[in-house]
């Protein structure tokens, strides 16, 4: 089987050195395989998702010398392919309308005293997965807001026992249970990154995700996802983060470590790939900025 790997950043602000770590590892993978590297451009979320940052992901990923194959995939133009999955949930029961504002969860899980927690914090609690057909319809009637959640205990009774295999660990038993209930769209986001990137990997026939370990936990859902709709699992190679000198991860805000900001202050790409290749030195070079 061929490899094809992808980097799938969200275009939501510049490019940084923990991204160019990430996007020069999956293509390495290709490469060292043989194989193939895609972009996708994650930009399902439109409020925060910005053209110029879309134009600068491409030219510092051309800058640091990767080329990728076109055309590129963008989210946002592939509402319809979420949409229909949404459907196909729905019609099984597996999905349901949400109308909990943020607020009022944190108020019930806060009630509820031990609110069970999973990686991405307490769970929901589970409030509208008992509402009543009737009341869903009024509701959604009545215009109210809604998330779609989907139900992770039922939708686990229907999958079954699941495994994926993370390179260097073997298989890992899939435990979607842990997250909750979690939201598969909203009103402003069309299919929630769970979805998106679940769909997309398996129609771009990613055939290997590599991406930060921030994500490993999520990939539990990913794979529930891939058995109810029938979708192919990929392998994953999560890798470690980058951190500053401090320990705190790299994000959007670190404006000094962006690519073009290192590129305006006058390293070149190749440097940059040669301090990536050794990130244990990173911190040295931290300190010279
Ligand atoms: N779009 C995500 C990000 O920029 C990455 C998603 C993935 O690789 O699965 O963090």
């Amino acid at each position: 089987m061929p490899c094809i790997t992808r980097f799938a950043p969200s275009p939501t602000g510049y490019l940084h050195l923990g991204h160019a770590y990430s996007a020069l590892r999956t293509a390495d993978a290709a490469e060292a395989a043989g194989g193939r590297f895609l972009l996708r451009i994650e930009d399902i979320d439109s409020a925060r998702s910005r053209p110029e940052f879309e134009d600068a992901i491409f030219e510092d990923l051309a800058w640091l010398g990767l080329s990728w194959e076109t055309p590129v995939r963008r989210q946002s133009e592939h509402l319809d392919v979420y949409q229909q999955a949404l459907e196909t949930l729905s019609a099984r029961s597996l999905i349901y309308p949400c109308f909990c504002s943020r607020r009022e969860i944190r108020a019930e899980i806060a009630q509820a005293g031990a609110a069970p927690h999973g990686p991405g914090g307490a769970l929901y609690p589970g409030t509208c997965r008992a509402l009543s057909e009737e009341i869903r319809d009024q509701r959604i009637a009545a215009g109210d807001a809604y998330a779609l959640r989907l139900d992770v205990a039922r939708a686990g009774t229907e999958a079954g026992p699941l495994i994926w295999r993370e390179q260097g660990r073997g298989d890992i038993a899939g435990d979607a249970a842990s997250y909750g209930d979690v939201v598969l769209a909203r009103k402003e986001t069309p299919a929630s990154y769970h979805l998106a990137v679940t769909l997309d990997d398996h129609l771009q026939g990613i055939t290997l995700v590599t991406r930060g370990e921030d994500l490993f936990e999520a990939t539990h859902i990913h794979r529930l996802l891939q058995a109810l709709l029938g979708l192919e699992t990929p392998q994953y190679a999560h890798h470690p983060l980058l951190h500053d000198q401090s320990g705190r991860r790299f994000a959007k805000r670190d404006k000094a470590l962006t690519l073009r900001a290192l590129r305006a202050g006058g390293h070149t790409a190749q440097s940059l790939r040669c301090i990536l290749a050794e990130p244990a030195d990173l911190s040295k070079f931290l300190e010279t900025l």
